[in-house]
């Protein structure tokens, strides 16, 4: 017998809208073998089709569709298709880079599933039940698309715990790297540590807004808050930044930054590390009466979920704040949140807030600012309509009028 789950009245909703959760407490009950990651089919309360899915039994979403067609089999020629899918959009969109998302899970029709490819090594994230189940399948697929000879599993995320899986970091494929991996981005050279770094190594996510920055630093003295391994302050050497002032409490993260320079050849007098906590910094440069021409501020995730949004909202209004009262009259900030929690119209009022308490509390009120641009993660982070979660970065570039 077909392992079916059967919706309460009406929860079929959002299903027909494509978004590709069902929570628990949407299901009215199941029928046939159910076991973790099985695929089962989704039925309205009135025994309408609504979508295939992969089943977890713990947690909060209890399946995550993979198909909304009831003839399409889920099997490997299926993982297969929909890896080659997702690698041709990449093909077609990203340029000028060997550091691409290849996979970005739900918004790739691959739920809980991120692939990374750095140069010529895959880093995966399996990060729900249902592609664990289908790991086998997947990395063939993933070998014979990209060609690459190594794969490594980083399936260390916290999210794990809410499927009921253990953390795990392994080789899936050839041997596990015993040095960073060297990736080229625009130019700009850069060490990854696949094995320990955050995330899967690096921020692929703000590779367009690293180029931006590269763009703009010309002659410029520049200010990166929680540079981590001095992504956006590598890029604004590359492009000419007169001095790069860089800021982390990861000592680790700015020993590898350093490192970078000198694979890059840039001359370490153009850099000043600093490691230390970014909100004392910032306090300090502001007694110092520093000025910059631009300012980076990429924080930490301060809204892991919606119970840390008022917290959050008051630490993105402090650092911005900050980072205002330290630009040059004509500068640029580039500000950014991951935190999925927050969304953009929400974020983009808390630094409104900001700027309006920068100018009640400076002697100088001629501090306007001027939304330049909005940014966000390039197209290998593709985000579909359907699924706005997968939207958690947002930045703006502003400017000091
Ligand atoms: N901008 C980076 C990514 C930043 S990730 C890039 O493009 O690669 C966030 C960084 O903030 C991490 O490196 C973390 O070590 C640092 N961090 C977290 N809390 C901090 C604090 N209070 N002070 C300074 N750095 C902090």
């Amino acid at each position: 017998m077909q392992a079916t789950v059967i919706l309460k009245a009406g929860k079929e909703r959002p299903l027909s809208r494509h978004h590709p959760w069902v929570y628990s407490n949407a299901v009215d009950r199941l029928e046939g073998k159910l076991y973790p990651g099985c695929t089962v089919h989704v039925l309205s309360h009135e025994g309408q089709f609504v979508a295939k899915g992969l089943y977890s039994p713990v947690s909060q979403i209890r399946v995550r569709v993979i198909s909304w067609d009831e003839a399409e089999t889920i099997d490997h020629a299926f993982f297969k298709r929909r890896i080659t899918k997702a690698i041709s959009h990449r093909n077609q969109w990203v340029k000028n880079t060997n550091a691409i998302r290849l996979i970005f899970g739900e918004s790739d029709g691959l739920p809980g599933l991120v692939v990374d490819q750095y140069a010529d090594t895959l880093v995966c994230q399996f990060l729900f039940v249902g592609m664990e189940h289908w790991k086998e399948a997947i990395v063939d697929a993933l070998a014979k698309q990209t060609g690459c000879s190594r794969i490594v599993e980083r399936s260390d995320a916290a999210v794990r715990s809410r499927e009921g899986l253990e953390p795990h970091v392994g080789a899936l494929l050839g041997e596990m790297p015993t040095e960073p991996v060297l990736i080229n981005e625009c130019g700009v050279l850069y060490t990854v540590d696949v094995i320990k770094g955050h995330k899967t190594g690096f921020y692929i996510d703000q590779r367009d807004s690293r180029d931006l920055v590269s763009q703009l630093s010309q002659d410029k003295d520049v200010l990166n808050v929680f540079c981590y391994t001095g992504g956006f302050s590598l890029a604004a050497l590359k492009g000419g930044a007169k001095h790069v002032t860089s800021v982390d409490s990861s000592g680790e993260a700015l020993a590898m930054a350093q490192r970078q320079m000198k694979v890059n050849g840039f001359d370490e007098s153009r850099a000043t590390w600093i490691d230390a906590d970014a909100f004392e910094v910032l306090t300090q440069l502001r007694k110092e009466e520093r000025q910059f021409d631009i300012v980076v501020l990429d924080p930490p995730k301060f809204a892991p979920s919606s119970h840390h949004l008022e917290k959050a909202l008051g630490a993105y209004r402090q650092i911005n704040r900050a980072g205002m009262q330290l630009l040059k009259p004509g500068g640029l900030l580039l500000t950014f949140s991951c935190s999925g929690a927050v969304d953009s119209a929400l974020f983009e009022r808390a630094v409104a807030m900001a700027g309006a308490e920068a100018m009640t509390h400076s002697t100088d009120k001629a501090l306007d600012f001027r939304v330049m641009k909005r940014l966000s993660s390039g197209a290998d982070h593709p985000l579909l309509t359907s699924f706005p979660e997968g939207d958690y970065l947002k930045g703006l570039l502003l400017q000091r009028v």
